[in-house]
Order: C-alpha cells, then structure tokens, then sequence
C-alpha cells in the first residue's frame, strides 16, 4: 500500500536522489530543467511523507523507506488526542430506564458512569441495558450501579496514548470504546471518549491521504 499516490514528476525526483543523492534543490531542477521554485512543493511533499530528507548545506538524501513503512511509521504516531469524540456520562445513581433515553438521545452506545465527584465508577453499553431490561423488574426502579461494569475493570486510556495501542486494547477485550481519563487525586475523570468509529475514521483519513 502507497501512503500517498505520487505523480510522474514526484517519481522522477526520488529517482534522480537515489542516483545522485545527496544532491542540491538546485541541480534536482537543472536536471528537470524546472525552476528551484516550481520544484519547491513536489520537494516538500516528499519530504514530509518521509520519502526524502534534506540535511542544510548538504542537500536531498533518499531515505530508503518503502510506502509502506512510512504508512506503519505514520499510523504509530496518531494519538488518542487526535481522534477523540466528547464523552456522554450519567451518575451513578440514575435507573436503568433514564439511562436508556440518555442512550438514545445523546446518540451513543457506551455511557461513563460517574459518582458524584464526577469521577469515573463504571461503563454502561447497549448490551448491559438489553440484559436489564429481560428481567420482570421496573426500570425506573433499577440504579444503573447494579448493572454497570464497574471499576477496577473498566479499561481506561489516555489523551497522549497512542491509537493503535487502545485498538488493540478494544480488540483484545471485546468492547466499541474506552474513556478518555484524566488522573486525579479521586481517582479517573472523563475527559473524552474514543471508540470503534473514531477508528475507523483513522482509516478513512489515511485512506484519502489527509495525513502526510
Ligand atoms: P455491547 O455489549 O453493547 O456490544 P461492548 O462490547 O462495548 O458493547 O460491551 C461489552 C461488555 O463490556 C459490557 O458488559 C460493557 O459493560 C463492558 N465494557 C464496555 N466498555 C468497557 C470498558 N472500556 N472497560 C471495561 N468494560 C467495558
């Protein structure tokens, strides 16, 4: 897989580095007979996808990566930050049935579950919802603390983590999403949330080239 689709000129470029290399701004354009300035963005793009590198005084090199370990070297670089949606929660006190309609409101298939100190005390997906309403009990009469995956459990990531390590994580425990935490002295705050559709949205982005 290419990371980005180069055209001829581009092609060109690599090839006249790797055979000359390191070689000057100014002789890659003699040899296209292109000016330095018409050359400057094609330059710059294959800079920034990693295909050359240019040392000051010294000039253009070839990097000798191939398009896909500059996509595998892209892909583990995105951060969590990068990607995340906002989170919806609800308090650890609310029933069943109100959770059920911040479900549907809010749109989401995971809700946080915090205690009054808004901190973080459980997760609720659609499943552990479907599961409680089986039973003969009264909705509104069930607290969701009851149903919820509670902490120590719940399985947590950080803004600055990496996208692929939570991937792996969502995979490995079988669940659509993880929050987002801060830590703090109380214990976990939501600050985000990210889930199987944010990282699909990685692909999507890598997909369009909108990440070089
Ligand atoms: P669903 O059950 O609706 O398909 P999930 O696969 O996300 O949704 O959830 C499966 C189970 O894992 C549920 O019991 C849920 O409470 C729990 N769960 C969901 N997210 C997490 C998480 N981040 N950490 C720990 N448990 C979770």
């Amino acid at each position: 897989m290419e990371t980005i689709e180069l055209n001829k000129r581009q092609e060109l470029i690599i090839q006249i580095v790797k055979d000359n290399g390191p070689i000057t701004g100014e002789s890659i354009a003699d040899r296209l007979n292109l000016t330095r300035a018409t050359l400057r963005p094609d330059l710059a793009i294959l800079t920034m996808a990693g295909y050359l590198d240019a040392r000051p005084r010294v000039g253009y090199f070839y990097t000798g990566k191939t398009g896909s370990q500059l996509l595998t070297e892209k892909i583990k670089k995105i951060k969590v930050k990068e990607y995340q949606s906002i989170p919806v929660v609800c308090d650890e006190n609310v029933s069943v049935y109100d959770a059920i309609c911040t479900m549907f409101l809010e749109d989401v298939g995971t809700l946080f579950v915090v205690n009054k100190d808004g901190i973080l005390v459980g997760v609720l997906s659609r499943k552990d919802l479907l599961r409680a309403s089986l039973g003969k009990q009264e909705l509104t009469n069930i607290p969701v603390n009851i149903i919820m995956t509670r902490m120590p459990n719940i399985t947590v990531c950080l803004k600055e983590d990496l996208i692929v390590d939570v991937a792996i994580k969502l995979i490995e425990k079988q669940i659509d999403a993880v929050p987002i935490v801060k830590e703090t002295e109380k214990g976990f705050e939501v600050v985000g949330r990210l889930t199987k559709t944010n990282i699909t949205k990685v692909l999507v982005d890598l997909g369009n080239d909108e990440m070089i």
